[in-house]
C-alpha cells in the first residue's frame, strides 16, 4: 500500500492536516516570485513522481521521454500532454489513479460545457482545497468561525473532509446554502436575519440579490466581504456588490476539479492572484502553444497537490491572459486577469475572433443599458443570427432601445444579423448558473 498513513485517516490525522496546510497556505503567498517557481518545481517533481505509477501517465511519461520525473524541470512542463474530461473518459478512471479507488471521493462537476466530470480525491486532499478558501477569506479580514450565507446550489452534498468534520461537530459554525435561483428576497431575509460576516455565491444569484437590495433600499448589515462564484463574474456584479453591501466584492475563479485557481487581490480588485503555490497555471493558443504574458489565452492547469488522481495540464475551456507585473500587495503569487469565461461559451466571428461575455456587458454598459436591463443572454442561431434575449426591470423608452441596437449592430453588424428581444424571464441552466452565451455547437458553426 502506498499511503498507509492516508489510507484511513481518523478526525485527528484529518484536523491536524488542515491545520498544517493553513498555516502552510497562508506562509507561501508571501515567498517571492523566485521561491515560488522552486516549489513548484519540487511539488511538480513529486506529483510526476507519484504520477508515473499510474497507468495513463506510466504510458504517458514514456512516451513523451521522460524517464526520471524526479529530475523534471519546470519550464519543460509543456512536454506533458493536455488533459481534459473526454481524455479521462476514454481511458477510464482507473488508468488515473495511484491509490485504491475504494478510499476516495466522488467529484462531479456540472455539464456546462457539453460533458460532465468525474474526479476522485483523498480526504486528506480535501484540506488544500479548504486552506486555499480561507486563505481568501482571510485577505479580506474574515475569520475561521465567521458564519457564511452561500447562495449556490442547495441539494449539493457537502463533501466529506476535515472542514465538513469541524463544522458537524459544532466548532465551525454551519453554511447556510440557498439555492441559486431562490426568491432573492427570501435570500435577503436570510442575510438579514444571520447577519453573516461571508457572503459567497454564484455571481449571478448575489448580482440579483444587490439589485433587489438597491431597488427596495433594504438596510443589509455589511458582510466583511462578498465572495462571487462559479461563473462570470462582471464588473457589473462586482460594483452592484459593493453598492448594495457596502463591503469589498471579491472574484473568486474556483472549479470542483481543482478548488480555488485565483482571486481578487485585496488592493486592487480587477486583477487576480493565481495560487502558484498549488497549480502551475499556463495560457495556451488553440493550438496549444503558449500565449505570450498579457495575451488572452485558455488556461491550462496543473495541481501540484492532487497525488491521489493527478491532474496535469488540464484544459479548463476558460481564458484569461497572464500579467507579468509584480503586485504591490506584496505577494509573490503571480497575476491573472479576470476570468473571460469559458471558450466553450464565447461566440465565435468568422474571422475566428471571439465574442465574450466582459465584451457583450462593455455594449451594454456604452448604451447605459443597466438602467433597464436586468439580465440577459445572446444565442447564436443557424445562419449567423445572434439573438439578444433581455429581461427588462422597466420598458425601455424608443431611444434607449434604439441606442442599444445601434451599439450592438455597429459592433456585430458586419458578421451577424442581430435581433434585441424582450422576453419575461431567462432561465438558469440546470446547473444552477446563468449562461451569458450560448454558441452553437461547433459542428453547426462551420455549417452555418
Ligand atoms: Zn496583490
Amino acid at each position: 500500500m502506498a499511503f498507509p498513513l492516508i489510507a484511513s485517516p481518523g478526525p485527528i490525522a484529518a484536523i491536524s492536516t488542515l491545520l498544517q496546510t493553513s498555516l502552510r497556505v497562508e506562509k507561501d503567498q508571501w515567498l517571492s516570485a523566485e521561491e515560488l517557481a522552486a516549489l513548484q518545481e519540487t511539488r511538480l517533481r513529486q506529483m510526476l513522481v507519484e504520477a508515473a505509477r499510474t497507468r495513463y501517465y506510466g504510458a504517458a511519461l514514456c512516451e513523451s521521454g521522460i524517464t526520471d520525473p524526479a529530475r523534471f524541470e519546470l519550464a519543460q512542463i509543456g512536454r506533458l500532454p493536455f488533459l481534459d474530461r473526454q481524455v479521462i473518459a476514454l481511458h477510464g478512471l482507473e488508468s488515473f489513479l495511484t491509490v485504491d479507488r475504494a478510499g476516495l471521493i466522488d467529484v462531479m462537476t456540472s455539464g456546462s460545457t457539453g460533458t460532465p466530470g468525474h474526479f476522485l480525491r483523498h480526504k486528506l486532499e480535501e484540506a488544500d482545497y479548504s486552506a486555499r478558501w480561507w486563505r481568501v477569506y482571510s485577505a479580506f479580514g474574515c475569520k475561521a468561525w465567521d458564519s457564511q450565507i452561500n447562495v449556490a446550489i442547495v441539494n449539493k452534498p457537502d463533501r466529506a473532509g476535515p472542514i465538513t468534520f469541524l463544522r458537524r461537530m459544532g466548532v465551525l459554525p454551519r453554511i447556510e446554502r440557498m439555492g441559486s435561483d431562490a426568491a432573492p428576497e427570501d435570500v435577503l431575509r436570510k442575510v438579514r436575519e444571520l447577519a453573516p460576516p461571508i457572503l459567497t455565491g454564484y455571481a449571478g444569484a448575489i448580482e440579483a440579490l444587490a439589485e433587489h437590495v438597491l431597488a427596495t433600499g433594504a438596510r443589509v448589515p455589511p458582510p466583511r466581504a462578498v465572495f462571487c462564484t462559479a461563473m462570470e463574474v462582471t464588473d457589473r456584479c462586482l460594483e452592484l456588490a459593493e453598492e448594495a453591501f457596502q463591503a469589498p466584492a471579491v472574484d473568486v475563479y474556483v472549479t470542483n476539479e481543482f478548488g480555488v485557481i485565483a482571486w481578487s487581490c485585496p488592493a486592487r480588485r480587477n486583477v487576480l492572484h493565481v495560487n502558484d503555490d498549488a497549480f502551475v497555471v499556463e495560457v495556451v493558443n488553440p493550438d496549444g502553444t503558449p500565449v505570450p504574458p498579457g495575451t488572452l489565452g485558455e488556461l491550462v492547469v496543473t495541481s501540484l497537490g492532487l497525488t491521489s488522481m493527478p491532474l496535469i495540464r488540464y484544459r479548463m475551456g476558460d481564458m484569461a491572459a497572464r500579467l507579468p507585473e509584480t503586485c504591490e500587495c506584496g505577494r509573490g503569487l503571480g497575476l491573472l486577469t479576470r476570468v473571460h469565461g469559458r471558450t466553450a461559451h464565447a461566440i465565435r466571428r468568422p474571422s475566428g475572433a471571439l465574442i465574450t461575455t466582459p465584451w457583450v456587458t462593455s455594449l451594454f454598459g456604452r448604451a447605459m443599458a443597466h438602467t433597464w436591463v436586468r439580465r440577459f443572454q445572446v444565442r447564436e442561431e443557424p445562419g449567423r443570427h445572434l439573438r439578444f434575449l433581455v429581461d427588462v426591470r422597466r420598458p425601455p423608452s424608443e431611444v434607449q432601445r434604439h441606442t442599444l441596437t445601434e451599439i450592438v449592430e455597429s459592433s456585430v453588424g458586419a458578421d451577424f444579423e442581430v435581433a434585441i428581444e424582450i422576453v419575461d424571464r431567462i432561465p438558469v441552466a440546470p446547473n444552477g448558473k446563468l449562461q451569458f452565451l450560448v454558441p452553437l455547437p461547433r459542428d453547426e458553426q462551420t455549417a452555418a
